[in-house]
C-alpha cells in the first residue's frame, strides 16, 4: 500500500465514512463508542484498490480465499453487542479474514487478539494492521477452533464465522462476566449472544445473519 492510495482516497473517504455513520444510525446503531470506532477506521484499505470505491456500501466484500470482509452493519451490530455499553479488557476475533473488525474493535477494547486459518489472509491483515500503527492487535495464524489458551481468559469472544455449535474450548476461555457473539447455524444462521453468569451460561438469540463458515484446521 503506498501513500498515493492513502492520499488519492482519502479525501472522499472522511464524507464516505460520515455517510457510513449517518447510516448506521438509521439502521439501529445506539452505541456513541462504536460508531466513533467505525468512524475511525478506514475500511477502503482493507479491501482491494479495484473495489474500493464500494468499500463503504453496506455490503460484504470479496477479500480472496473464498472469503468476505462483513458488512458494516454486522461488525458494528456485533461490537455494540460485545460492549453492552462497557469498557472490554481483552477481546478474542475468531477469522481475522482482512483486518477490519479488529481495527474497529481496537478502539473499544484495551487488547485484541485475532486468530485467522488462512495464512495469506493473516499476514495480509497483519501488514494492513501495521500500518495503521494499531499496536494494541496481535493476530495469529492458528485454528480458532482452539481458541487462544496462551492469551486466555477474554471477556469478549466475537466470531466472525458461522459454527453449527459453539465449540467447547471458546466456553473453557469465558470467565464470569464474559460476553460472547457468535453466528450459529448451517443454511440458516442466528446471531447468538452468550454470556457466563454465576449460574452458568446464559443464551440469547438475536437476528439471523449470513457468516461463512467456521472451518477446522489450519490453511
Ligand atoms: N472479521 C473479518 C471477517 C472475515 S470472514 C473482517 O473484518 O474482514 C471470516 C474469516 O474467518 C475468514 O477469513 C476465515 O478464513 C476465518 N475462519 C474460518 N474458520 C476459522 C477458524 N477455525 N479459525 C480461524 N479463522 C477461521
Amino acid at each position: 500500500m503506498n501513500s498515493l492510495r492513502h492520499n488519492g482516497i482519502g479525501m472522499t473517504s472522511q464524507r464516505t465514512r460520515s455517510r457510513m455513520i449517518e447510516r448506521l444510525r438509521e439502521q439501529g446503531i445506539r452505541d456513541e463508542v462504536v460508531l466513533a470506532a467505525m468512524n475511525a477506521v478506514p475500511r477502503h484499505l482493507f479491501v482491494e484498490e479495484a473495489i474500493s470505491h464500494l468499500a463503504y456500501d453496506d455490503k460484504s466484500l470479496p477479500i480472496g480465499y473464498g472469503q468476505t470482509i462483513s458488512q458494516p452493519y454486522i461488525v458494528a451490530r456485533m461490537i455494540e453487542i460485545l460492549r453492552d455499553g462497557k469498557p472490554l479488557n481483552r477481546v478474542l476475533e475468531v477469522g481475522t479474514g482482512c483486518g477490519y473488525q479488529a481495527a474497529v474493535l481496537s478502539h473499544v477494547a484495551r487488547e485484541i487478539y485475532s486468530v485467522e486459518r488462512i495464512l495469506p489472509l493473516h499476514e495480509r491483515a497483519l501488514n494492513t494492521l501495521k500500518e495503521l500503527q494499531l499496536m494494541n492487535v496481535k493476530t495469529s495464524y492458528t485454528d480458532g477452533f482452539m481458541g487462544l489458551p496462551e492469551a486466555a481468559p477474554f471477556d469478549g469472544i466475537i466470531m466472525a464465522a458461522a459454527a453449527t455449535h459453539v465449540p467447547q474450548v471458546l466456553l473453557d476461555q469465558l470467565p464470569v462476566g464474559g460476553r460472547m457473539v457468535m453466528p450459529l447455524g448451517a443454511q440458516e444462521q442466528i446471531l447468538h449472544l452468550i454470556v457466563r453468569d454465576e449460574k452458568g451460561l446464559q443464551e440469547t438469540r438475536l437476528e439471523t445473519v449470513k457468516f461463512v463458515p467456521l472451518l477446522m484446521g489450519r490453511a
